[in-house]
């Protein structure tokens, strides 16, 4: 698919987003395309450390976050701040995408795939696909959902394409083979979460590898791709 003029990514957790789209968010950006965030928790979960508490863990995932995202060359990273765990398909979670699509535009959104038949997906990543989904479809299109965005000047948008990672059923690869370290760099901010350190190369490139398996490319990352409009 082409490079869009600009591109929205929400994530669950912090770190999601690097594993899921680090690559093609580093080559969007590096090919001259304008890039936002979307961290819908704060993360608080993430620990087995008998002695984390979650407000302590909150702000160490922001750093990380904001570590990882000037790497990726991210214009700008949003933080909703949600307890970890706790996100439901409201419409005030709801609204606060709309009014972020609203806001910035983005040809192109990414987030995680709401569904998967095989194995369990995070509670999260599964409300977080869907409500990004009917985000973008009606609610950011039509001016009657959220009235009053239109009179604070945020104007309704029509995404183009959503792009779903770790889905079972990909239908799209971006060719990131040149991207590939600075995924691996990106990812590697969010030390909290990496048990194994020396682990991280591996098994991010053999991923890579085989969503590129049936493309020239070397490394790939794979998604499920929704076309709204040409
Ligand atoms: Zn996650």
């Amino acid at each position: 698919m082409d490079t869009p003029n600009k591109f929205l990514v929400v994530t669950p957790h912090p770190d999601d987003a690097e594993i899921g789209c680090g690559g093609t968010i580093a080559r969007w950006i590096i090919e001259g395309s304008q890039g936002v965030l979307l961290v819908c928790t704060n993360g608080d979960k993430g620990s087995s450390d008998p002695d984390m508490t979650s407000e302590k863990l909150a702000g160490i995932r922001a750093k990380e976050q904001a570590n990882a995202s000037k790497l990726l060359g991210l214009n700008e990273v949003i933080y909703f701040k949600y307890p970890d765990g706790e996100l439901d398909e409201s419409s005030e979670f709801r609204e606060r995408i709309v009014k972020n699509i609203r806001k910035y535009q983005p040809e192109v959104v990414l987030c995680t795939d709401p569904i998967r038949q095989s194995f369990y997906i995070h509670r999260d990543h599964r409300v977080t696909g869907q409500v990004v989904l009917d985000a973008v479809y009606p609610y950011s299109r039509d001016r009657l959902y959220y009235p009053h965005h239109e009179e604070e000047g945020i104007l309704t948008h029509k995404v183009k394409d959503v792009l779903f990672w770790g889905s079972e059923n990909p239908n799209e690869v971006i060719d990131i083979t040149q991207y590939i370290d600075i995924k691996i760099d990106a990812l590697k901010q969010h030390a909290s979460q990496l048990s194994n350190m020396s682990s991280v190369d591996g098994w991010i490139k053999s991923s890579a590898c085989r969503s590129a398996a049936e493309n020239k490319y070397e490394y790939g990352e794979s998604f499920r791709r929704i076309t709204f409009r040409p």
